[in-house]
C-alpha cells in the first residue's frame, strides 16, 4: 500500500484527492491510500505528497503555525520523498522566489529553481492553454492547462548542496533554508538535474484568453513544468480539470521512486 498525502492547509486539496482517486480507478494499478495532511503525524504516514494550488503565503503561514514547515523540509529535502507542487505548491517547492509587495513567505525548497510569482499578472489575467506534454506519451492530446495568478520558472539555479548562493544576497528574493540529505538513496535523488518538462506553446496567439486580449507579458517558451529527481512542479492546475493523465503519470513516478529507494536500501 502506498500512502499519498495532499497538503490540506488551504487551496485546492479536495480537487487533487478526487483526481488522484480517478487516476487509480482508470489508469494506475496497485494499492493506494490518499489522505489529507494537516499535522506532522499525518505527514509521517505519507510515502509521497502533493502541495496544491491556492495562496502560497497563507499556506506557509499556516504550515509554520501547525509545526509543519520543518517536517515538510525534511520530507522533501532530507528524505527526498516524491513531492508534486501545483502553482502555489510549486512556489513552496522552489529554492528561490521573488518577494511580492505583501511580503515574502517561507519556502520549503527542493527544486533548484527561482520562480517568478504572479508572472502573468492578477486573477483577471488567468487563462487556459493547450500544452503538449511529451511525458504523457507519443501523440497524447494536448493537456488543458489552467493558469491562475501563476508563477513561472524563471531560472534554473546551480545545485546548492547546502551552500548559500548569490540568490540569498538579493533584497527582492526569498530563499529556502538548506538541508542535507542523510542516506544514499536520498543523496542519489538530490544529485539529479532540473529537467524542463513543459513550456508555453510556440506562439502567444495559441493561448485561449477567454475573449480577453493576450497579456503582453505572456511569452512563448516560459517554463511551466519541471522535475528534479523526485520533486515535480507545475505552474498550472491539473487538479482543476477533469483530466487525470498527469495525476496518473505522477503516481507511476511515485511507484518507480519507491521501487528504486527500496532497492538502494536493501
Ligand atoms: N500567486 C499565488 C501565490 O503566490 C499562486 C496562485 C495559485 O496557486 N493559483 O501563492
Amino acid at each position: 500500500m502506498i500512502t499519498v498525502g495532499v497538503l490540506a492547509l488551504q487551496g485546492a486539496f479536495i480537487e487533487h484527492v478526487r483526481l488522484l482517486k480517478k487516476a487509480t480507478e482508470q489508469e494506475v494499478s496497485g494499492e493506494w491510500d490518499f489522505i489529507e495532511v494537516r499535522t506532522p503525524q499525518e505527514l509521517a504516514k505519507c510515502d509521497a505528497l502533493v502541495l496544491p494550488g491556492g495562496e502560497s503565503t497563507t499556506m506557509s503561514l499556516v504550515a509554520a503555525r501547525s509545526d509543519l514547515l520543518e517536517p515538510l523540509r525534511d520530507f522533501v529535502k532530507v528524505h527526498r520523498k516524491p513531492a508534486w507542487g501545483t502553482c502555489a505548491g510549486l512556489i513552496l517547492l522552489a529554492e528561490s522566489a521573488n518577494r511580492t509587495k505583501k511580503g515574502g513567505q517561507e519556502l520549503i525548497g527542493g527544486l533548484d529553481v527561482r520562480v517568478n510569482r504572479n508572472h502573468f499578472g492578477r486573477q483577471t489575467e488567468s487563462f487556459q492553454a493547450p500544452l503538449e506534454l511529451q511525458f504523457l506519451g507519443e501523440g497524447a492530446a494536448p493537456f488543458p492547462a489552467i493558469f491562475i495568478r501563476a508563477p513561472i520558472v524563471e531560472t534554473i539555479l546551480p545545485h546548492q548542496q547546502g551552500v548559500q548562493t548569490a540568490e540569498s544576497e538579493r533584497d527582492d528574493t526569498i530563499v529556502a533554508p538548506s538541508r542535507k540529505t542523510k542516506d544514499a538513496a536520498a543523496e542519489a535523488a538530490t544529485a539529479e538535474n532540473v529537467e524542463v518538462l513543459a513550456t508555453l506553446p510556440g506562439s502567444a496567439s495559441h493561448i485561449a484568453t477567454q475573449g480577453r486580449d493576450v497579456n503582453p507579458d505572456l511569452e512563448a517558451g516560459d517554463v511551466v513544468a519541471v522535475r528534479q529527481g523526485n520533486v515535480f512542479g507545475t505552474s498550472f492546475h491539473p487538479e482543476l480539470t477533469g483530466d487525470a493523465r498527469i495525476h496518473a503519470w505522477w503516481l507511476r513516478q511515485v511507484q518507480e521512486a519507491i521501487g528504486k529507494q527500496e532497492k538502494l536500501a536493501s
